[in-house]
């Protein structure tokens, strides 16, 4: 079995293993850090410093600040994983990994995203499929 590396969002510098980033929607870009290693890194200031060393050469260009931000006043898991937290499922999709928009989440992205925000009225998002009802 090959080594499983962690990726980076070039947005908002989420750290987490490949595909899509859960926050931004965009891809996340490979790096040379493996999955075992960032497992194993205990120490905050030390992930910070990989991470920030990401942030400085492969998404210098990309990376917005703001989006982070955004992001860290959101926190959902930083593996994206599945976490269970109601017992609703999504009427698109019949998934049980829904998530519950919480007023300041709300907040935030109309204040980020302003007209491009339809979350203004919704409670849940189905982090399956990214309906929101
Ligand atoms: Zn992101
Ligand atoms: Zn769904």
């Amino acid at each position: 079995m090959g080594l499983m590396y962690m990726s980076i969002c070039p947005k908002c510098a989420n750290f987490k293993m490949g595909g899509v980033c859960s926050y931004c929607n965009v891809e996340m870009i490979d790096t040379q850090t493996v999955f075992e290693d960032w497992l194993h890194e205990e120490s905050p200031s030390k992930r910070e410093e990989i991470v920030q060393h990401y942030i400085d050469t492969l998404i210098k260009d990309t990376y917005d600040p703001k989006a982070r931000e955004y992001r860290e006043a959101n926190p959902k898991s930083v593996w994206a994983g599945y976490v269970p937290t109601t017992s609703i499922t999504c009427p698109n999709c019949s998934s049980e990994n829904v998530q519950k928009i919480g007023t300041g989440e709300r907040a935030a992205s109309v204040a980020l995203f302003g007209l491009f925000s339809k979350k203004i009225n919704k409670s849940y998002k189905c982090r399956s499929c990214g309906y929101t009802w």
